[in-house]
């Protein structure tokens, strides 16, 4: 098997990088040019387990930078205005927020897209159909040589007249300019629109925290960053926001959100989902799908979505990624599955589907779950795309098949609609000749063709292939930039403050230290301009976006602060230097984590944070100087006993390029934290819980039941204001099973105020536990939670609705029950129990 490796400009030094900025494209496409010939195709190697080249098991055989990278250290910046005034009030519950969405799901009536489809469908032949089925990467239709990669018009003429080929992803150098995105998107709809039934072709992208392929746009926190917000109102702005960037760029299919509910902290994908949790991943989830696709696909400020990735991708048991996992069904329906659930409720137009194998079946081979499931129960009803490559590692990887073909004939079997192939036209041929042979039928190929074209309708493709190109002016605005401040601001999380030590005053001399403390890698990650991340995205930070260390340089005068790095994220660098910083620093900022990566490319092999960061964490506290450890990274490092040199944590996450002026602002009480953790916080790499764990799942070895405490728990986030909750009200606290099961609700009231003396904001979250159920319940489970925003002193009655979904849990059949007994309603530290009286019932399927 062969496949063009996506070109990396990582081989650039950083003077050709420069220059590429600073003197144009045309200039670039020179130096570019002569620089290509060092690409990074890798040989394929034959192994016990099949013959394959790490391009052909990861997208491109682009490896995340080891060693991360700083910004050079004389680079000019600013820090924008604060504004005080948030985007928007955040709605008083998450379960009246999810309920709005789902009962107006996005995209226009179908009753017209689908006669109009028919009719087009009528006209095409077999090989129309499957082009249209047929998905590749933009290298495909391009010169491949030089960045930014142009058209190469055969190329693209025979992709779309020879082959009909129907969708092209996104697979380049580094992210483009705008224009430079309309120069290409115009070429690929002239083409598709100049053939033979003038079908437009659609381009999909992955803008996960931003639209982070465009040069221009803002970006904003990775998921898990956004979920830390817990403020719905915010992550639903951002998403539209995104929207609008990517349909500006010509863009209308987005490859996001990820609704992969990450379980395991060592997984590389960690931050682009936004949590442990199911029901915190199904609202920001929510939020992600009402932003992007409004309420009519065919505007030019929204895109398509696609969930991603169906289903059970972050349980591998090894923690790596696309390895199998092994998920009950229980389970599976439990915890995976309720946001594809909502997501499909809500409308999504599309899913892709996990690369990964679930109870040893690859998820693309598996009729099971892309049919009986996917369809079938969940009634999904738009397109299902592969992941990269994924029908061609049936046979390469998961030894499924044995050759393409039957492995297309399995992916089409088990339900896919289109082929992410991405690199030739195999997948044509296979399902041409499949149907040609009757293994296939045709109004199978029909089917598919019809979701996908019902998509490009829906989308006003055919009407305009070219919507929102005229809106290109509004990417990147300052009023987009707040927006991107205030979610990094609300993602920042304070999980500890001894003494006070927080906030910072300007008159305190610093020491700023650690590997992440002026690196815009460790703030953005994976994603971000490029890939992984790494190599030219270091060059294409807007001005003006600081890293920690700048933005506190910028807050206290250079006298007043000292940067000394201590320790690149492997290993030490000049820690005698920081330490004896130290020594003369009033307080010591020490930002520690990781670097940028994306998908196999962050494996990881131990939990544990290097040593060399620890190390560098104990020796500054051994000064005697007061310690503020800042987390930038992807996923929770443990910190072993290190932990203890802290007197102050602040977790990062990955807030955008806004997060080294977010910290800096948090650092010095400019804002009041209030990002709560949607993960929980091991505190050993081994043997760590989630927080809605089973009770056994706690024992420890002297019998006690403290075994898997986390060293910061779920929802955990501190404040430089007091909050307090008192008369929790649950109505009615007795109710008979048949009410509930007829629909009868709870009402859960609490109050909460600001007991401090400056305002901040709280998420109140509410959780329920099952006290005895025939499968073992969760210790607790998150039901819904509010982001209250309050003066000191104010105080705020808080109104929820419980109704049956909340009381149930998968029973041991698969299917969701009620049981009666005590359920436990749990805000903050304020407790009532509900007793649900009567019989057992099964939850009825949605209609
Ligand atoms: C990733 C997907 C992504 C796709 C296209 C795959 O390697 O798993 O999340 O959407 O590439 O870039």
């Amino acid at each position: 098997m062969t496949r063009r490796p996506r070109k990396t400009l990582s081989f650039l030094t950083a003077p050709m990088t420069f220059l590429l900025l600073a003197s144009g494209m045309l200039l670039s496409v020179l130096v570019l040019g002569c620089a290509q010939t060092q690409s990074g195709r890798t040989t394929p190697v034959v192994t016990d387990e099949g013959t394959m080249g790490s391009n052909d098991v990861s997208q491109t055989g682009q490896v995340a930078d080891a060693e991360g990278a700083t910004m050079p250290l004389d680079r000019s910046v600013y820090l924008v205005e604060m504004r005080t005034d948030p985007v928007d009030e955040p709605g008083l519950s998450s379960g009246a927020y999810a309920s709005e969405v789902i009962e107006n799901p996005a995209g226009s009536s179908t009753d017209s897209v689908d006669a109009r489809v028919d009719r087009l469908l009528a006209r095409m032949s077999l090989e129309q159909k499957v082009g249209q089925m047929t998905q590749l990467e933009l290298g495909m239709v391009t010169d491949g040589e030089v960045y930014p990669e142009s058209i190469d018009p055969e190329k693209l003429r025979r992709i779309v007249r020879e082959h009909h080929v129907g969708s092209i992803l996104n697979v380049v150098s580094a992210a483009f300019p705008v224009e430079h995105w309309h120069t290409l998107i115009r070429s690929i709809q002239n083409e598709a629109m100049a053939s033979d039934l003038g079908i437009p072709v659609l381009y999909g992208i992955d803008a996960v925290h931003g639209a982070n392929y465009t040069q221009e746009a803002v970006l904003f926190p990775q998921s898990q960053g956004m979920a830390a917000t817990w403020n719905l109102a915010l992550a639903e702005t951002a998403a539209a926001i995104t929207a609008r960037d990517v349909r500006s760029s010509g863009i209308p299919w987005n490859f996001a959100p990820v609704l992969d509910v990450g379980r395991d902290p060592r997984w590389p994908r960690l931050y682009e989902s936004p949590s442990e949790d199911a029901y915190l991943t199904t609202v920001m989830g929510l939020a992600a799908i009402r932003g992007m696709q409004g309420d009519d696909l065919s505007d030019p400020d929204h895109v398509a979505t696609c969930l991603k990735h169906f289903i059970g991708y972050s349980g591998s048991d090894s923690g790596r990624d696309r390895t199998p996992a092994h998920i009950p069904d229980i389970e599976l329906r439990q915890t995976y599955l309720p946001p594809f659930r909502a997501g499909v409720d809500a409308g999504a137009a599309s899913i892709m589907v996990n690369s990964g194998e679930v109870n040893g079946v690859p998820v693309h081979a598996s009729k099971h779950l892309l049919t009986d499931l996917l369809r079938g129960e969940l009634g999904f009803d738009g397109v299902i795309v592969t992941d990269w490559l994924d029908i061609k590692k049936l046979v390469s990887l998961h030894r499924v098949a044995e050759t393409e073909r039957e492995a297309t004939r399995m992916a089409l079997r088990a339900g896919i609609d289109m082929s992410m192939v991405p690199s030739d036209v195999s997948f044509i041929e296979h399902t041409l000749d499949l149907v040609r042979s009757g293994e296939v039928s045709e109004a199978r190929i029909d089917a598919s063709a019809r979701r996908i074209l019902r998509v490009k309708m829906k989308l006003g493709l055919f009407e305009n292939p070219l919507t929102g190109l005229q809106a290109a002016e509004a990417i990147g605005t300052d009023e987009d930039r707040q927006v991107a401040l205030q979610a990094a601001r609300e993602s920042i999380t304070l999980l500890r403050n001894e003494n006070g030590l927080l906030p910072l005053s300007n008159d305190q001399r610093v020491l700023v230290t650690g590997p992440t403390a002026h690196s815009m890698q460790s703030l953005n990650n994976g994603w971000t301009y490029t890939w992984q991340g790494g190599g030219a995205s270091q060059e294409m930070f807007h001005d003006g976006r600081p890293t920690v260390m700048e933005a506190i340089r910028k807050r206290i005068g250079a006298d007043q602060m000292t940067y000394v790095p201590g320790a690149t994220l492997k290993t030490a660098d000049r820690m005698d230097e920081a330490v004896a910083a130290a020594r003369l620093a009033d307080v010591a900022v020490v930002a520690l984590g990781e670097g940028a990566y994306a998908e196999t490319a962050g494996n990881i092999r131990d939990l544990m944070l290097p040593e060399a960061q620890r190390t560098l964490l104990q020796q500054i506290a051994a000064t005697g100087t007061p310690v503020v450890l800042v987390l930038l990274q992807g996923r929770p490092r443990t910190l072993g006993a290190t932990h203890e040199a802290a007197d102050a944590v602040l977790a990062g996450s990955n807030p955008g390029p806004e997060g080294g002026q977010a910290i800096m602002d948090v650092l010095y009480g400019n804002v009041n934290p209030s990002g709560h953790l949607p993960y929980t916080y091991p505190s050993t790499p081994t043997g760590y819980a989630t927080y809605d764990h089973k009770p056994s799942e706690r024992l420890a070895s002297d019998f006690g039941m403290e075994g898997a405490e986390p060293l910061f728990a779920f929802g955990d986030g501190m404040s430089y204001t007091s909050f307090a909750y008192r008369d929790l009200q649950v109505t009615p606290a007795t109710i008979s099973a048949s009410d509930v099961r007829d629909g009868d609700t709870i009402r859960v009231e609490v109050t909460i105020q600001n007991t401090g003396d400056r305002a901040g904001k709280d998420v109140a979250q509410l959780y329920v536990s099952d006290r005895v159920a025939t499968v073992t319940p969760a210790a607790r489970r998150l039901k819904r939670f509010a982001k209250v925003d309050l003066e000191p002193g104010e105080g705020r009655r808080l109104t929820f609705t419980l109704s049956r979904d909340d009381l149930s849990f998968i029973g041991r059949d698969g299917a969701a029950v009620v049981e009666p007994g005590t359920f436990q309603i749990r805000i903050e530290d304020q407790r009532r129990d509900l007793e649900v009286t009567g019989e057992r019932f099964e939850v009825p399927p949605a209609p």
